[in-house]
């Protein structure tokens, strides 16, 4: 018999998990409470992990050519010097694209496997059924029955909360605003720079031909760096080499973002999993949501895909996989601590810190380690998982 899948929230998340399913044979059904498919910010990271997924979906095919492969990522000082390298190739490829690129492609995906996509459809709860098994519950009232039921509902997940599990979202006290400018004066190379100044951040890189992706991080106490519209006087005055690039983004749309920690006790519950940001949200401080996101929905996919008893195949997806989300979550939590908190009394040995990781390969490798996920997972693209 068919199996089924329902799915809240037509994000990254549920996206790629539909499409996975539906490609293995499932019926599977995404409710989005969201009146279309629309990714809210403005460009993306795409690292080597969610690129094999990408990749394996059919997605960066379809995609690439509005996409940018960066060639190098920068950490450089106010005053212009460069203070870490890294080379972007092999397992720490990096490819931007605008948000909106990358889900229009994977609701693409999801809709040519046969992935039925419900909009304006908002998951409310879960109601137990006979045999143990969940169902989903939306807002107008109806109950979806089915094998699989995915809270994929974003770091305020509501079917999180409906397991009761004793999860639990913490904001961090670090905002960020992000934009995407229609140009790339600024970033005619395929590199990525970071820009450090105190504890405020401005990341530049190029996002596809045509944009740019701008983002600026700050402390949420300083009133100044979250002032909207955009206080380019004083940022222009931390970072005067980007003057040129402020000056353009003061009326630019932006979102304002506050940085926030899922903590998730467990991923699954009978038949219900939870996957994405509801499971793990982290500061964006290493480019891995995403990434994380697409590795975990690919192995849920393998390994519950095809197995008899999918309460167990949930357990086992999170025990293979889970080591990886959380020391990602624990790396990117550091990386914010550290650029956030950095004493100014210290800041003469920053520099220092800054290039230690960028040159010694075991700390990069501790906190990238979800850049070679799949692998260290033991889950290979396009193969069947070995029965658990
Ligand atoms: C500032 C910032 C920068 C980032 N940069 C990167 C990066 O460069 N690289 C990277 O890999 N990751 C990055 N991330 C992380 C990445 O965006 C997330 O990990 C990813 O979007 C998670 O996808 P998701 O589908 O789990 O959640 P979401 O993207 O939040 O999607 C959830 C979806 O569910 C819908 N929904 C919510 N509640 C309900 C409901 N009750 N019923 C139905 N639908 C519902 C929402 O409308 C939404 O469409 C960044 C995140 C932020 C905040």
């Amino acid at each position: 018999m068919q199996r089924t899948a329902e799915i809240a929230g037509g994000g990254i998340a549920g996206l790629s998990l539909g499409a996975l399913l539906a490609r293995r044979g499932w019926r599977v059904r995404v409710h989005e409470q969201g009146e279309q498919i629309r990714e809210i910010g403005a460009g993306i990271y795409i690292k080597n992990n969610s690129l094999e997924v990408l990749e394996h979906l059919g997605v960066y095919e379809r995609i690439r050519a509005r996409g940018t492969p960066l060639a190098a990522a920068q950490i450089r000082f106010a005053d212009g010097s460069v203070r870490q390298q890294r080379a972007l190739s092999g397992t720490s490829r990096v490819v931007t694209f605008a948000r909106q690129t990358l889900i229009e492609g994977l609701r693409d995906a999801a809709l040519d496997a046969g992935v039925e996509i419900v909009t304006a459809s908002r998951a409310t709860g879960l109601r137990q059924q006979a045999g143990g098994r969940r169902a989903l519950v939306t807002a107008d009232g109806q109950v979806h029955a089915a094998d699989l039921v995915v809270a994929a509902d974003g770091v305020h997940s509501a079917l999180r909360t409906a397991l009761d599990i004793g999860s639990r979202f913490r904001e961090l006290p670090t905002l960020i605003d992000r934009f995407l400018v229609p140009t790339r004066v600024f970033t005619p190379e395929p590199r990525t720079e970071e820009h450090w100044s105190g504890n405020r951040r401005i990341g530049v890189t190029p996002a596809g031909p045509e944009h740019t992706y701008v983002y600026m991080v700050a402390p949420a106490s300083d009133r100044r760096a979250a002032a909207i519209p955009l206080d380019v006087a004083d940022w222009s005055a931390r970072f005067p080499r980007l003057r040129e690039l402020l000056a353009c983004l003061g009326e630019a749309p932006s979102t304002q973002y506050h940085y926030g920690v899922v903590n998730c006790p467990r991923w699954s519950v009978g038949n219900v999993a939870v996957l994405g940001d509801a499971a793990h949200g982290l500061p964006p401080t290493l480019g891995q949501g995403a990434g994380l996101t697409l590795m975990n929905a690919l192995a849920l996919a393998e390994m519950a895909g095809a197995a008899a008893d999918v309460p167990a195949a949930l357990q086992a997806w999170e025990q293979r996989v889970r080591f990886i989300s959380d020391q990602t979550q624990k790396w990117a939590c550091r990386y914010d601590s550290f650029t956030r908190q950095w004493p100014t009394a210290l800041d003469f040995a920053r520099p220092l810190v800054a290039w230690s990781f960028g040159r010694f390969r075991f700390l990069n490798d501790r906190m990238r380690i979800a850049d070679r996920g799949l692998r260290l997972a033991g889950i290979r693209v396009g193969a069947e998982a070995p029965p658990c």
